[in-house]
């Protein structure tokens, strides 16, 4: 089976808006084992949509389209695919009632407009839309498939997982499952090189690595018969991946590295407080999203000023003349000011020129200070970050949470 995907929208064309639905199609289908070799993008136009169906079907299959299944004149992708089928319209009654229904939640009148959004091409497998109005629907004729899908991403996306996966499952051969291993602490680059031969070696399972935020996915997937054999293809790869990168995996799955750091935490039964400058306060908020975190994470001060990190932390100023605000030395002394204050196991720190300006040769921009108290035992590390301002705080920050884990 061969897809390719039509998105469909004047929007699309004057570049007022950006083509994820695509992007999101295409790594689906991807995922789900079918091949898809174009995607194409044009206007609400009954003529050049005609044009771009007689195309995409010389190379393929299946047509994906996103967009124009709204009730106004200038939606007609559905009607687009009917005429190229040679099929006419027919109004599926429970579509239309619950286009009905929708709109009368929101107090909104039925126009004959509305009633054009419960016309299909005959025969075609309906697909109800349960988060807006626009339903999306299948049609088929002579080995070709037809699916029209909405434009807004949240009713497309829904749509695509409850109604269009089912749909394609007889189209799939075997089942694909996948195991993702999140990595953190090292770049794309330099986790790319110790699994090279890994990625580029592409068997069954396959190996994709995907950047994301301030963390690299690994996604193993293995093509079987059923999930039992998928999973026995991919244990013996993942101990190899295991092997190579060691604790630079700090879970696996749908997980974040603020959730594991704060479950070891927890089992540990240790308290933490944290002392911020450059991060000015996204360190705190990060393990704030863990919802558990109350039990381990007891108080978080942004000192920004030297002013606020002698007055708070008990820094002393000497340390800052000397060394510097951004220092290892400072970064040490804010860790074991903050545990103190707070009383708890724990004190981490960061400190740092996160730029654009400030930067000096000894002192670049994107270097970060970080420090690290654990009952009375003070450690400390400097890094050199790249990246615009919110780059790297958002690196100093991961990294920091990070080291607490390791
Ligand atoms: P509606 O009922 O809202 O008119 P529709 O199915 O007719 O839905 P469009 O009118 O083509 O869809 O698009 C509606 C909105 O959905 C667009 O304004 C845009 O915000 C979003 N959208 C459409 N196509 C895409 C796309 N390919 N990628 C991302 N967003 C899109
Ligand atoms: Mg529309």
């Amino acid at each position: 089976m061969k897809a390719e995907i039509l998105s469909v929208g004047t929007e699309l064309l004057l570049g007022d808006i950006v083509n994820t639905n695509a992007q999101y199609l295409s790594k689906r289908l991807a995922e789900m084992g079918i091949l898809v070799y174009h995607q194409s993008v044009v206007g609400d136009n009954p003529q050049r949509l005609q044009e771009a169906f007689a195309e995409a079907f010389k190379r393929s299959d299946m047509v994906v389209t996103t967009g124009g299944l709204g009730p106004t004149k200038d939606d007609l992708t559905k009607e687009a695919a009917a005429t190229y089928f040679n099929k006419k319209l027919t109004l599926d009654s429970e579509a239309f009632r619950q286009i009905q229904a929708h709109l009368s939640r929101g107090n909104r009148v039925v126009t004959e407009a509305h009633k054009k959004q419960a016309l299909f091409p005959e025969g075609a497998v309906v697909f109800y839309n349960e988060v807006g109005t626009a339903p999306g629907c299948a049609t088929e004729k002579d080995h070709k498939i037809i699916i029209n899908l909405p434009g807004p991403p949240d009713e497309m996306t829904h749509m695509f997982e409850k109604a269009v996966v089912p749909y394609l499952a007889k189209y799939q051969d075997g089942v694909l499952v996948s195991k993702v291993l999140r990595i953190v602490g090292i770049g794309e680059a330099s986790m790319a090189q110790r699994v090279d031969d890994i990625i580029s070696q592409q068997g069954n399972p396959t190996v994709a690595p995907y950047a994301k935020d301030s963390e690299v996915i690994l996604r193993i997937t293995a093509r079987a018969g059923s999930r039992e054999e998928g999973e026995n293809l991919i244990a013996p790869m993942e101990a190899t991946i295991r092997e190579r990168l060691g604790e630079d995996i700090y879970g696996e799955g749908d997980t974040s590295l603020e959730g594991e750091t704060v479950k070891l935490l927890l089992n540990k039964k240790q308290t933490l407080a944290v002392a911020e400058s450059c991060t000015g306060g996204l360190v705190a908020s990060l393990l704030v999203n863990y919802p558990g975190i109350s039990a381990a994470f007891m108080e978080g001060l942004v000192t920004y000023s030297n002013e606020a990190k002698i007055r708070a932390l008990r820094v002393n100023p000497e340390t800052i003349e000397k060394f510097g605000a951004v220092s290892e030395e400072t970064a040490r002394e804010m860790a074991e000011g903050i545990a103190r204050r707070a009383g708890t196991d724990i004190g981490l720190s960061t400190t740092g020129v996160a730029g654009p300006e400030g930067g000096t040769p000894e002192k670049p921009v994107g270097l970060v200070c970080l420090g690290l108290y654990l009952k009375g035992e003070v450690r400390s590390k400097q890094m050199s970050l790249t990246g615009n301002r919110n780059h790297v705080r958002s690196k100093a920050a991961t990294a920091a949470i990070d080291w607490l884990r390791r």
